[in-house]
C-alpha cells in the first residue's frame, strides 16, 4: 500500500481549523497577528496567554502556529490530549511528545492532570529495577534481545543500546532457536546472559517491563501496540533528537498533528528529486514510444528473452 502520508490527517486540519475560527481566544491572536500587537499586554483583552511568545506567531493555511508548532484551539485539546497519552507513558514522556509539534497556555499542566488521574496508569504503576547502561557508538552497533510471554503469546523484544530503551520492537516468534541460527548465518556476534542472573542485562530487562507494561495497557485500553511504539520511538528524550530520527535522518509521523515541514529529511532532497525527475522523464520518453502488442494466434511461433539472452 502506497499513502502520502505527509501531514496530519485532512480531517484532523480541518477540525483544528474549524476550532480555531471559533475559539474567541485565538481569533483574538489571530488578529492580533495580522494587525500588530499593542503596546501594552493589559489592553490584550483575550489574547493575555499569548503576549509571551507573539514573536513566534504566525498564520500558516489558517492555522496558528508557534514557531513549528500548532497551536490548538481549546475544543481540540481533549483528543490531542488522549493522543498524546495512547502509550500511558509517564508526565515527562507525554510533555516532550507534545513540545515537538503541539502548544497551547497551560499544556504542560494539562498533560500533567491528565497522567496523573489515569486509571490505567495508576493500576499497572510499579518500581523499576536499577538500570545498567552500556555505550555503543553507532545505531545497531549492540543490540540486546529477549523473550517474554503475555497471555500465552512468546514476543521477541529487541533494544538497540544505542537508540534508546524505547526504540525497541517486537516480534510474536515460533521457534526461540532460530535466533541462534540467524546470528550464526550473518556473522553477528552472540553473547547469552546467564539465566540464574537475568538482570545482569539491566537495560533488557527493563524495556521488557516497560514494553509489557505498554502491551497490557495498550489491550486495557484496546489500542493498537505497535501504534503505541511507535509513539515511543517518536519522542525526544533528554533533549535529543527521537530515536526514529537518529535512526532515519527525519521524524516520522505518527498520531500527533505535526507541520508537514518538520517532516523533511535532515538531508539535502534536491539530489534525490533530480534523481526522481531524470527518471520521470526518461519514463515519459519510453511511454511516447511504446504500442501495444499484437494479440498472439493458436501455434504461433514466439521468442522470448531468457536471463538477458
Ligand atoms: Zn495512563
Amino acid at each position: 500500500m502506497v499513502s502520502l502520508l505527509v501531514q496530519a490527517s485532512k480531517s484532523k486540519l480541518d477540525e483544528i481549523l474549524l476550532g480555531t475560527k471559533s475559539d474567541i481566544e485565538l481569533q483574538s491572536v489571530a488578529n492580533y497577528i495580522e494587525n500588530g500587537w499593542p503596546e501594552s499586554k493589559s489592553v490584550v483583552l483575550h489574547a493575555q496567554h499569548y503576549w509571551h511568545c507573539q514573536t513566534e506567531l504566525h498564520i500558516k493555511n489558517g492555522l496558528i502556529c508557534r514557531g513549528q508548532r500548532f497551536v490548538i484551539p481549546k475544543s481540540c485539546r481533549k483528543d490531542v490530549l488522549q493522543r498524546l497519552h495512547i502509550g500511558h507513558r509517564g508526565i515527562v514522556s507525554c510533555i516532550n511528545l507534545a513540545r515537538q509539534s503541539l502548544y497551547w497556555p497551560g499544556m504542560n499542566t494539562e498533560i500533567e492532570n491528565m497522567v496523573s488521574h489515569c486509571d490505567i496508569c495508576q493500576q499497572n504503576q510499579k518500581s523499576n529495577c536499577k538500570e545498567l547502561r552500556k555505550l555503543a557508538e553507532r545505531p545497531w552497533q549492540k543490540v540486546a534481545i529477549d523473550f517474554f510471554h503475555l497471555s500465552s503469546v512468546t514476543y521477541l523484544l529487541i533494544v538497540d543500546y544505542f537508540l534508546n530503551i524505547l526504540s525497541s520492537n517486537i516480534y510474536i516468534i515460533q521457534r526461540p532457536l532460530q535466533i541462534i541460527e540467524f546470528c550464526t548465518n550473518r556473522d553477528i556476534f552472540f553473547n547469552p546472559s546467564s539465566s540464574g542472573f537475568p538482570r545482569s542485562n539491566g537495560q533488557d530487562e527493563r524495556c521488557v517491563q516497560t514494553v509489557k507494561s505498554t502491551l497490557v495497557k495498550a489491550a486495557q485500553d484496546k489500542n493498537d501496540a505497535h501504534l503505541v511504539l511507535m509513539e515511543y520511538r517518536n519522542t525526544h528524550m533528554d533533549g535529543l533528537p527521537s530515536p526514529a530520527e537518529i535512526l532515519m535522518g527525519r521524524r516520522i509521523r505518527a498520531l500527533i498533528p505535526t507541520l508537514p515541514s518538520q517532516f523533511d529529511p535532515h538531508y539535502d532532497c534536491s539530489v534525490v528529486q533530480e534523481r526522481l525527475h531524470f527518471r520521470q522523464q526518461r519514463q515519459h520518453k519510453y511511454d511516447l514510444h511504446s504500442r501495444p502488442l499484437k494479440p498472439l494466434q493458436e501455434n504461433q511461433e514466439v521468442v522470448f528473452h531468457l536471463n538477458n539472452q
